[in-house]
């Protein structure tokens, strides 16, 4: 076993496809790391919310110590469903106009729990082929079949519903709002137009991870912007990465929040979360409408970002705020991060398994706790690097 495992090591290694756990000591926006202290721009702290020492010390102050738990002691179902877990779902529902939410320990849980729970023998999962490994493993736990459909292909899974819609009872339909590797967006209307021609049969789930607190009239996510909040079935994002939290929701209707209650098994086999964590989520999404001029600053972020590298000729697929550097060989990658890092801008390589073989890259992950002025000095720095190559 040791052997055969410090081979495959040794393989990964010679690949650079080695991961290590990075030694960092973070300064609020900044990271430090073998004594270099650099911007971070690898993180999913897209608001800035994380870092926000002044907002913190707001919520510190009307904190009172009932309300500081720290733990919850036991599953939902025993004695961990604390009132503020109820009160979070009832917002969330409320926000979105939707029957209910369910609230899980993160994302990974949701989507690890929500298709095991509602698929059968008799169901199809089509999904795209780069969603997240969180909705590759719920998929391979169910007991459903499961396709994928080329990235972004809606004439493919077009395709794929008619050919096999007859034999199954019922099909979901899985996709990412935001890609989390490509920062590409889904095109939900037309995701939403197809489920329509198959109503009863056909049940739309889509996962917000990225878009949760950066897109929408509110900061409820992409369904937001494009109003189709109504017509996915299964609406999940996560509070780790905007909200600056920790956990995750769905929202649904009130006979899917009851049987995932009942059945999953990611929701009912594990401590609900402190309610301490569930408190602080409940304050961020209360603030979440107001934070329209951070959203807006890292939307003039993006798209600066982006038209730099199209006037450079760079090759990238993002509408979002986050922003590939595609560059395929892991060793390359590896080495063009390390230069980044070199000029202050700590973002880091993302290698197979995490992205297909091939197509491994550097990902800037834009934080509207950036400044312009620092923006200015990546660009200078991106610009430099391309102008060597
Ligand atoms: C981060 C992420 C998750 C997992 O969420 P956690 O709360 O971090 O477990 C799920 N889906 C997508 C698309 C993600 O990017």
């Amino acid at each position: 076993m040791e052997q055969r495992i410090a081979e495959e090591l040794a393989l990964l290694d010679a690949k650079a496809n080695l991961r290590r756990l990075p030694r960092l000591v973070h300064h609020g926006k900044w990271v430090e790391a073998a004594g270099c202290t650099m911007l971070n721009l690898s993180s999913n702290d897209y608001l800035g919310l994380a870092t926000d020492q002044a907002l913190r010390q707001e919520y510190l102050d009307g904190l009172s110590v009932d309300r500081l738990l720290l733990s919850s002691s036991s599953s939902r179902l025993l004695t961990g469903n604390f009132t503020v877990f109820e009160e979070l779902e009832e917002e969330l529902a409320t926000r979105f106009g939707k029957e209910a939410a369910l609230v899980f320990n993160c994302g990974y849980h949701a989507n690890t729990g929500i298709l095991p729970a509602l698929c059968t023998p008799r169901t199809l999962v089509l999904a795209d082929k780069l969603i997240h490994a969180s909705l590759i493993d719920g998929m391979q736990l169910s007991a459903a079949t499961s396709m994928r459909f080329r990235h972004n292909d809606l004439k493919h899974l077009e395709r794929l519903l008619e050919k096999y819609i007859d034999s199954y009872e019922q099909v979901f339909i899985v996709t990412e709002s935001v890609f989390s590797m490509d920062g590409d967006r889904a095109d939900l209307r037309q995701l939403v137009a197809l489920k329509r021609r198959y109503l009863d049969k056909v049940m739309l789930y889509v996962d917000e991870a990225h878009a949760f607190g950066v897109f929408g009239p509110t900061g409820l996510g992409y369904a937001e912007e494009l109003g189709c909040v109504a017509d996915i079935d299964l609406l999940v994002g996560t509070f780790g990465k905007a909200a600056a939290s920790a956990g995750a929701y769905v929202v649904c209707s009130q006979a899917i929040r009851s049987w995932l209650v009942n059945k999953m098994r990611p929701f009912i086999f594990t401590t609900a979360l402190p309610p301490l964590s569930v408190d602080w989520t409940l304050y961020i999404l209360r603030r979440l409408a107001s934070l329209q001029s951070r959203r807006d600053h890292l939307t003039r972020l993006s798209n600066s970002l982006r038209k730099q590298l199209e006037a450079l000729n760079i090759p990238c697929p993002s509408e979002s705020q986050i922003v590939p550097l595609l560059i395929g060989a892991s060793a390359d990658a590896l080495l063009k991060a390390e230069a980044l890092q070199r000029h202050g801008f700590y973002l880091l390589p993302v290698r197979p398994p995490t992205v297909p073989e091939g197509t491994s890259r550097i990902r800037i992950s834009l934080t509207a706790a950036m400044n312009d002025e620092e923006m200015e000095h990546l660009q200078k720095v991106l610009e430099n690097l391309a102008a060597s190559q």
